[in-house]
């Protein structure tokens, strides 16, 4: 189920660093590729794939003595069965759909490529495989019915067990996403409960709005210092040019001797 996952998210060639990140934590990148006998580039770049689902967590170390950064990673499982109950659950949803509508539903196939299509697909390919050319037929409604309830019932049982073993995983995912979603809901709680209060208040924050520009009025009233400013720099600027005509009488005199 977890290799299903990881597979169809991030790409095939991941399940090989899966392997390896499975149940270990903080494994240097270096030591990947070591046991891959790959680049650490080619491992980082497998590896950006799984972090683009959160499928791994890392943390770095700066490696004194050539400069950069040493990544070791983690296999995020709470994140990743979480990931596959979403995605069960949303399948058993589209099974139930779609058991709901055989009877009124056709679809066309083909027996060489396996390849099934709706009636108005099949039907703009005027019943010919798009792939080998051959004949398309329509399914069995009642075979329909057994591959989709088959199916549902598969979705049922993964969606269980991956709900066993988030169970079994509740302290990890407690100290991750549960912890981080309560806090997003704390937060979205006290924002609504902020923004309801402004709204009662509004009647006394208009009050409170007309007294404020008063204040800022006061104290921008209480910044005359931009007028002792240029009192001061005029009064500099008449000691230079008090000392440039006592520079200027001295010269004279000196020029004039
Ligand atoms: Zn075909």
């Amino acid at each position: 189920m977890l290799v299903e996952l990881v597979k169809e998210v991030a790409g095939a060639d991941t399940l090989k660093v899966l392997e390896i990140l499975k149940n270990k934590k903080n494994v240097s990148e270096f030591k990947i590729a070591e046991k891959l006998g790959i680049s650490v580039n080619q491992v980082r770049n497998i590896i950006y794939r799984m972090q683009e689902h959160n499928l791994v967590t890392f943390t770095r170390k700066k490696d004194s003595d050539k400069g950069w950064y040493i990544y070791y990673w983690t296999f995020d499982m709470p994140r990743a069965i979480m990931l596959i109950a979403d995605m069960k659950n949303k399948s058993i949803g589209d099974a139930k759909e779609n058991l709901l509508h055989v009877e009124d539903t056709r679809v066309y196939v083909c027996k060489n490529c396996r390849l099934k299509f709706p009636e108005m697909d099949a039907l703009e390919m005027q019943f010919l495989c798009e792939t080998c050319g051959e004949i398309m037929l329509e399914e069995d409604s009642a075979k329909r019915k057994k591959d989709l309830s088959k199916r549902l019932k598969k979705d049922e049982e993964d969606l269980k067990v991956a709900n066993e073993i988030l169970m079994s995983h509740r302290e990890m995912i407690a100290k991750s996403a549960e912890k981080q979603m309560i806090k997003e809901k704390a937060e979205k709680d006290i924002k609504r409960k902020t923004a309801r209060e402004l709204a009662k208040k509004t009647a006394k924050t208009t009050k409170k709005v007309v007294s404020k520009p008063k204040k800022k009025i006061k104290k921008t009233v209480k910044k005359p210092p931009v007028k002792k400013k240029p009192i001061k720099t005029t009064k500099k600027t008449s000691k230079k040019s008090a000392k440039k005509t006592v520079k200027k009488r001295i010269l004279r005199r000196v020029f004039n001797h």
